[in-house]
């Protein structure tokens, strides 16, 4: 993933501290540093990327997978996960990081990105714990419609003030895996002066901004009717200059081919979220974003929009989505769109340019954080190779990742995560979100005849 795209074939890695020191064949490696064999860790068979990035997830909505499967978007806001979310301790915010991250840690995750939830000191001490590195963000709404009574409460100085004491209480801790930036929920809870003292604050204390955009067709509606544009979010953005590259824009589908050069231009990330996109927002146009030039990466969106946290499925279905999305666009099947390597990119060094963590993240070369993956592909997911690049976006399933390293330590080894008992968060998670689900008054229906 370096930008010459090099695969080693045969290769080798040496990691010193928390840093890689060499990569390259083996027989160059091993001539050149005969002293260290002693430590050498065999992978035969195996092959090696840098830590995947997950650059959209809702860490502290792991509690509630289930609760908001097959239902309209007004029932899954304003019935299920805003009353979830605004009942949350931040005790449960802290299990549901510990219960999200082992998921991500299996799908060969060291690095992601929050959307913005509840309770970013719950969600630090899991990453600490956890051993992954994240850009941790407060959710964060000062304005709208038939908000939880806590929320509703919060006034634009009371957000700011809010987030700039959890940059300096958790910014660069935890060995420096774990950044501070600035949330926005989303533009239709937002204020001007919100959006306005973000984009300032976030250049002041040099941070990134994590905003859901464009997500659907009615927000672009709401902004042209109350904010005086001709189009939609980006549109309106652009106009009060809150489109730099330090914005990383989650999901952004709803976006024209204006807007699209708007994003290009000003550097802004784009979080590409397959499943979420299928499930409830729509085909964003990532094919025409990515010629031009805006920077994707790949997210999961939080377990209530997807279920499932793995990283190495939204890959399958990045690729196969935006695919599949030709036949709309042009009304021809086109199975050359969004091919493997590029695929591989956008969850690796894009994912890296996304997070703002890319001189140390994002590939694997001398001087960058040891952060790796150890796949073995000796399974019937993924026999036999002809194609190892295509066969790592097509066939690997997260059952294929063995081992992670995250700054020069294994946080998972053989398919065990070293660093929490998993048993004892599982039992955790099913107590604290029956809780949470009981104060929170939701109640599932039955689907079927339950007897
Ligand atoms: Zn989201």
């Amino acid at each position: 993933m370096d930008s010459q795209n090099h695969v080693f074939v045969d290769g080798a890695i040496v990691i010193q501290h928390n840093s890689i020191i060499a990569i390259g064949k083996s027989i160059d490696i091993l001539t050149q540093f005969t002293s260290i064999s002693h430590q050498l860790i065999d992978l035969r068979g195996q092959i090696l990327l840098p830590g995947l990035i997950n650059t959209h997830v809702h860490t502290s909505q792991q509690l509630a997978r289930g609760i908001a499967d097959d239902v309209d978007l007004l029932t899954w806001l304003h019935d299920r996960i805003w009353p979830y979310e605004s009942n949350m301790t931040e005790e449960d915010s802290f299990i549901s990081t510990l219960l999200c991250g082992i998921e991500l840690i299996h799908s060969g995750v060291t690095c992601f990105a929050e959307a913005g939830g509840q309770h970013v000191s719950g969600m630090a001490s899991a990453v600490e714990v956890l051993g992954l590195r994240a850009c941790l963000a407060e959710s964060i709404m000062d304005y709208g419609e038939g908000l939880p009574a806590s929320w509703a409460a919060r006034t634009t100085d009371e957000c700011i003030k809010s987030q700039k004491d959890l940059f300096m209480k958790h910014h660069n801790t935890a060995d420096g895996r774990i950044k501070v930036w600035l949330g926005i929920r989303q533009i239709m809870n937002s204020t001007d002066r919100l959006l306005t003292e973000t984009r300032d604050t976030a250049k002041e204390l040099e941070t990134g901004i994590h905003m859901h955009i464009a997500e659907i067709p009615y927000e672009n509606q709401l902004i042209v009717e109350t904010r005086g544009v001709d189009n939609g979010t980006v549109t309106y953005l652009e106009k009060i200059k809150f489109l730099q590259n330090n914005l990383l824009a989650a999901h952004t589908v709803w976006v024209n081919e204006k807007e699209i050069d708007c994003l290009a231009k000003a550097g802004v990330k784009v979080s590409h979220c397959p499943a979420a996109a299928m499930r409830m927002l729509g085909f964003s146009p990532i094919k025409e974003m990515l010629s031009a030039g805006v920077c994707v990466s790949l997210g999961t969106d939080g377990a209530p929009s997807n279920n499932r946290m793995s990283i190495v499925d939204e890959m399958y279905l990045a690729s196969l989505i935006n695919k599949g999305r030709e036949v709309f666009s042009t009304g021809t099947t086109n199975p050359t769109a969004l091919p493997a390597e590029t695929i591989l990119r956008m969850a690796t060094i894009n994912g890296a340019k996304s997070a703002l963590w890319d001189k140390e993240i994002g590939s694997l070369e001398v001087g960058k954080k040891a952060d790796i993956v150890v796949i073995n592909p000796s399974s019937w997911s993924m026999m036999p190779i002809h194609d190892c690049i295509s066969s790592l976006v097509y066939c690997m399933r997260t059952e294929n990742i063995v081992s992670v390293m995250c700054n020069g330590c294994w946080i998972m080894k053989d398919k065990k995560i070293l660093t929490v008992d998993e048993e004892e968060v599982l039992s955790m998670a099913k107590h604290a979100s029956a809780e949470l689900l009981k104060r929170a008054g939701i109640q599932i229906p039955n689907r079927m005849n339950f007897v």
